[in-house]
């Protein structure tokens, strides 16, 4: 018989979890507060951006290792999805205008210094960048170029996933809160459901249990932006508000995210606005014309660290803290908590929370 898995939480990271343990034979129940779309979840608001090198700037090199591994395995992956999902690998660029140079010098120094992987960045001359995007060419005289690099879009992908699922014939509550979890055991308002195994995926929502998550503020600009051509994701640096754009089909380009030590999931501000909006219309006066389709603000689950952990308690499986990373990350996490699951050693150790020590050598 099938050993059994409950999920709270059906974001991202419970939906990726839910379908690699239903691949590896177990029986599946996934719970959420939220509809099949997600649209409330953080998953439902992130960019999609696949960056393990520009990550480096601040993040641990653990993340860029996951990040390059997962963009090898979403390849894959989303491959074997029932439905398209937009997935690019052309790699990003980084430019700074002339006033910021220095930005981009430390950027680069920064990545350099703390790269452990084969992955490099190319410097660009104005040539060079002509080559990759003409229209930013004018602007700009140098760009640094992040090959391994790429985006996807998870507004394609969430559904994706949850066809898959149903598909699978995967056991999913929506609309329906967990209030507890614990060893073994996950309860809603009305019921008690018992499990092998439980993993707690609720992102924010698990804060109550988890005394040290904490929310970061993003904010994210949606554009109809016809006039603006670009084939792959650019960062823009700046000293007080960097930003990425992001090309998307049908002439859409996200434009984000401000990044806020806030759990504050009110409206876009209009300083975040005026922030974002300028500073894309600094970098291509296409953006002038472009029609603004949407903001939308949520708070990324973080740790102190901000890196992702997994806390075992036996039979319960904690995995949260994918902060910034959650779709960058996403597949390797995923590989670490089915590996766990099944007894195998898992891969990414540092992943493991201290207080359960052997947690990495599986179940
Ligand atoms: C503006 C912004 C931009 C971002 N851009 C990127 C990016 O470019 N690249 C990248 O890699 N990452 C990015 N991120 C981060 C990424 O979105 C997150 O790391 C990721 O979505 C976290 O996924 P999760 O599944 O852990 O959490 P969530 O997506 O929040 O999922 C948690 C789920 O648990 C459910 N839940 C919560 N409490 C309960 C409960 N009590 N009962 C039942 N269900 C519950 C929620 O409804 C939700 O569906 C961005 C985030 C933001 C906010």
């Amino acid at each position: 018989m099938s050993r059994t898995v409950g999920i709270a939480g059906a974001g991202l990271i419970g939906r990726m979890t839910a379908l690699a343990l239903h691949h590896e034979g177990w029986s599946v129940t996934l719970f959420d507060r939220d509809q099949q779309a997600g649209t409330n979840s953080c998953s439902y608001v992130g960019a999609g951006m696949l960056t393990p090198l520009a990550e480096l700037e601040k993040a641990e090199p653990l993340i860029t290792e996951m990040g390059l591994w997962s963009l090898e395995a979403w390849a894959a992956l989303i491959d074997r999805l029932p439905e398209p999902v937009f997935f690019e690998r052309h790699g990003s660029l980084v430019v700074a205008h002339q006033q910021d140079q220095r930005e981009l010098e430390a950027f680069r120094t920064q990545v350099q210094r703390k790269n452990t992987t084969s992955a490099r960045l190319h410097e660009l001359d104005r040539r060079g960048l002509a080559e990759l995007e003409p229209e930013l060419a004018p602007r700009f005289a140098r760009a640094l170029f992040l090959e391994p690099e790429g985006q996807l879009e998870p507004r394609m992908l969430l559904p994706a996933l949850a066809k898959a699922l149903q598909a699978a014939d995967v056991t999913w509550h929506h609309a329906t809160p967990v209030t507890s979890v614990a060893p073994g055991v996950l309860e809603t308002d009305n019921a008690r459901f018992d499990f092998d195994l439980v993993l707690d995926c609720r992102g924010l929502g698990a804060r109550s249990d988890w005394a040290d998550l904490r929310g970061v503020r993003g904010e994210i600009v949606r554009l109809h932006a016809p006039e603006v051509r670009l084939s792959r994701p650019v960062r823009l640096m700046h000293p007080r508000y960097p930003i990425y754009i992001t090309p998307r089909p049908q002439g859409q380009v996200l434009i984000g995210a401000t990044q806020i030590e806030s759990d504050d999931m009110g409206a876009v501000t209009v300083r975040s606005a005026l922030e974002l909006l300028s500073a894309a219309y600094s970098l291509h006066p296409g953006f002038a014309e472009a029609r603004i389709l949407e903001t939308r603000v949520h708070c990324r689950p973080a740790l102190p660290d901000n890196n992702p952990a997994l806390r075992d308690e036996t039979g319960l499986l904690r995995v949260n803290g994918c902060y910034r990373h959650g779709f960058l990350i996403a597949p390797a996490l995923v590989a670490a908590v089915t590996a766990f699951a099944a007894g195998r050693a898992a891969p990414y150790p540092a992943l493991f929370h201290p207080s359960s020590s052997t947690a990495h050598q599986g179940r």
